[in-house]
């Protein structure tokens, strides 16, 4: 009787869920990204799901300030090389 024998049928992560309760009918993602304006450089970037349960995760209860590029850009500064900072502007 269930001998369907496809587990990951069930599991619909990514891929279309085929008439499943309610189901989502927008081409939707789970969560929904978040626009944030990047306060360094004033860019507009997406605050995404994936990241969003990444902060949850540690903890971090305010959204990233920064764009990614911007992160990036921080991260790179701890090196002690030329002045990149001034080029920024
Ligand atoms: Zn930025």
């Amino acid at each position: 009787m269930k001998a369907y024998g496809n587990p990951r049928a069930r599991v619909g992560a990514n891929s279309g869920p085929t008439g499943g309760p309610a189901a989502a009918i927008t081409p939707m993602p789970f969560y929904k990204g978040m626009e944030l304006v990047c306060r360094n450089c004033g860019a507009t970037f997406i605050f995404t799901a994936g990241e969003q349960e990444f902060y949850a995760d540690k903890g971090f209860l305010n959204e990233p300030t920064k764009c990614p590029k911007c992160r990036g850009a921080r991260r790179d500064e701890r090196r002690p090389q030329r002045d990149e900072r001034r080029s920024e502007r």
